[in-house]
C-alpha cells in the first residue's frame, strides 16, 4: 500500500514512512492511494471473531509491503490483550436498534487508547528495525497527554516528554500522567498556560537543528496510523449488530474529525454505512459547516467536553480531498484560503455529496447535562459529556429505524466526574485498574515558562537515552 498527500505535492510513501512522518512535506495529510475492499462475504466472515482478529483483517492491507501479517498480528494481540473488557469495545443497548459502543476500556479510559496503544508499538517496531530512536514531545491541557504517555512508556526506541500547565489540570488528569514512572517518560509542569506549552512545543519543532539532533516526533491526531486503527471498531461493532445484511448509522462526538473520518474510511472499504452523524459542543464549526457548506473559524469557548473544544478540525482535510476528486491542487488552494481568511466555501457539488452521508448537531453544556441525566434515568447508562453529545446527536439523526444506530462513547464517565456528578447527583467510581490512582507516587518536574529551560531539559533527557 502506498500513501499520497492531500496537497498532491509530496513524495508517495510507504506505510512505515507515513507512520514516522506525520504531516506530509507539502503541508498535507497522508491518505491511502486506494481503499482496500471488503466484500459482503468478507464482512460476514468476521462474525464471531475477536476484536484482535478483526483488527488484523482490517489493517493488514494498509501495512502491506512494510510488515508481514504475522508481525502485525503480534503487535495487535499484545495491544488489545491489555484492555480491561474481554470484548475490548463492548456494545450496550439503549433502545430499540440503538446502541452505545464503549471505547473506554483501555489504560487511560478514553477512546484514544484504541489507536495510540497500537501506534506506540508500531513506532517501536519500525524504529527498532531501522536502529533509530525518536524523542516524542507534546503539550496537553490534561485530557490527551496520558494516552500518549501510556502508549510510549517502556518502549525501547522512544523517549517521551509531555508538557502540561502547572496546577491547571484536574487531579485525575495529572495523576494519569505523572504516576507513570517509566525511565523513558518525563512530565514537565510549565508555570504557564496550555497555550504557552503548545507554543514551546511548536518552537522546538520549528528549530530544525534541534529537531534533527534529537529526532523529534509526534503522535498527534493527523497521524494516518491512528485513523487506521480506529477503522477497526466500526467494522467490529457493525458486524455485531448485523452488517453486512443491514446498513448502519454511526454517531460520533467530534473534535479533530479523526474518529468520524475513520468511519468514512470503513465505508470506503465496503462497510454499509448510510449515515455519519457528527456531534458538536458549543464549538460547533463542523455542525455549522454541514448546515451551510461554509467552514468559518470562530473563537474557542471552554465547555464540559474539553476534548472537543477545537477551532479547526485538522483531519477534515482528508474528507475534502476525497470530495474534490483527489485533486491535491484544489485542496491546497482551499486550505490556503481558509488559513488566510478563516473561511472556506466548499464547491456546491462536493458539499451536496457530503450531505448525503454526513450531518451535524450541536449541544451546549446545559443540553449535555440534560442528556446525561435522562439517559441514566431511562437506561442506567452513565455517559461522560463527550459521549452524551454523541448519543444525543445520533438519536436525532436516527430517522431510519431499520438501520441500527451505534453511538460512540469516547470516555469513561469517571474521567469527567464533576460533570457526571452535576448531571446525575452521584460521582462515578474509577474502574478497578485505576482505583488506587490517588495512592500511586508521582513524578514531574516544574519548569519556568521559558523556552530555553524547556529546550535544555529535553536535550538533557534525550541525550541520556542515547548514552
Ligand atoms: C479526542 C476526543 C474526542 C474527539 O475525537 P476526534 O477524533 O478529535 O474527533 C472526543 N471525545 C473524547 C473523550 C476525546 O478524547
Amino acid at each position: 500500500m502506498k500513501y499520497v498527500s492531500t496537497r498532491g505535492n509530496a513524495p508517495v510513501l510507504s506505510f512505515d514512512d507515513v507512520l514516522l512522518a506525520g504531516l506530509a512535506r507539502d503541508g498535507g495529510l497522508y491518505v491511502p492511494q486506494t481503499w482496500p475492499q471488503f466484500s459482503a462475504d468478507d464482512i460476514r466472515a468476521m462474525r464471531g471473531l475477536s476484536y484482535a482478529e478483526i483488527a488484523i483483517r482490517v489493517m493488514t492491507p494498509f501495512v502491506e509491503g512494510c510488515m508481514t501479517r504475522d508481525e502485525l498480528a503480534t503487535l495487535v494481540h499484545d495491544t488489545y490483550a491489555r484492555f480491561t473488557h474481554p470484548a475490548v469495545a463492548p456494545l450496550k443497548q439503549l433502545d430499540a436498534n440503538q446502541w452505545v459502543l464503549e471505547l473506554f476500556h483501555g489504560p487511560t479510559i478514553a477512546f484514544k487508547d484504541y489507536a495510540l496503544q497500537l501506534v506506540g508499538r508500531l513506532f517501536d517496531h519500525v524504529l527498532t528495525k531501522r536502529g533509530q530512536r525518536v524523542t516524542i514531545v507534546g503539550a496537553t491541557s490534561g485530557d490527551t497527554g496520558s494516552a500518549a504517555i501510556e502508549a510510549c512508556r517502556d518502549r525501547g526506541s522512544i523517549d517521551i516528554v509531555i508538557l502540561h500547565p502547572h496546577n491547571r489540570t484536574s487531579a485525575v488528569q495529572r495523576k494519569q500522567m505523572t504516576t507513570v514512572l517509566s525511565d523513558n517518560v518525563r512530565n514537565v509542569a510549565v508555570e504557564g498556560t496550555f497555550d504557552d506549552c503548545q507554543d514551546m512545543v511548536k518552537a522546538l519543532f520549528n528549530d530544525h537543528d534541534f529537531r534533527d539532533t534529537y529526532n523529534l516526533s509526534a503522535v498527534n491526531s493527523i497521524n494516518w496510523a491512528r485513523v487506521m486503527a480506529q477503522i477497526v471498531y466500526y467494522f467490529a461493532s457493525a458486524v455485531a449488530v448485523g452488517a453486512p445484511d443491514v446498513s448502519m448509522t454511526f454517531s460520533v462526538p467530534t473534535g479533530n474529525f479523526g474518529n468520524v473520518f475513520a468511519g468514512f474510511c470503513a465505508r470506503q472499504m465496503g462497510l454499509p454505512i448510510e449515515k455519519l452523524v457528527v456531534g458538536s459542543n458549543s464549538n460547533d464549526i463542523l455542525t455549522r459547516f454541514f448546515e451551510k457548506g461554509v467552514m468559518e473559524a470562530d473563537g474557542v469557548v471552554p465547555t464540559l467536553s474539553p476534548s472537543m473544544d477545537i477551532q479547526v478540525s485538522s483531519n477534515f482535510e482528508r474528507l475534502v480531498f476525497h470530495y474534490l476528486g483527489n485533486d491535491g491542487k484544489a485542496v491546497g488552494q482551499l486550505m490556503e484560503e481558509f488559513r488566510a481568511t478563516g473561511r472556506m466555501d466548499m464547491p456546491q457539488g462536493a458539499y451536496g455529496a457530503m450531505r448525503e452521508l454526513f450531518e451535524g448537531h450541536r449541544y451546549d453544556d446545559d443540553q449535555t447535562l440534560a442528556v446525561m441525566k435522562s439517559t441514566q434515568a431511562k437506561t442506567g447508562e452513565v455517559l461522560d459529556p463527550h459521549s452524551a453529545i454523541g448519543v444525543a446527536a445520533g438519536v436525532k439523526g436516527h430517522v431510519n429505524k431499520a438501520s441500527p444506530l451505534v453511538a460512540l462513547a469516547t470516555a469513561h464517565p469517571a474521567k469527567f466526574p464533576d460533570a457526571v456528578e452535576k448531571a446525575t447527583g452521584s460521582r462515578p467510581p474509577l474502574p478497578a485498574h485505576m482505583a488506587d490512582l490517588f495512592d500511586r507516587p508521582e513524578r514531574f518536574d516544574v519548569l519556568p515558562n521559558d523556552l530555553g529551560a524547556v529546550r535544555d531539559y529535553v536535550a538533557a533527557f534525550a541525550k541520556r537515552g542515547r548514552a
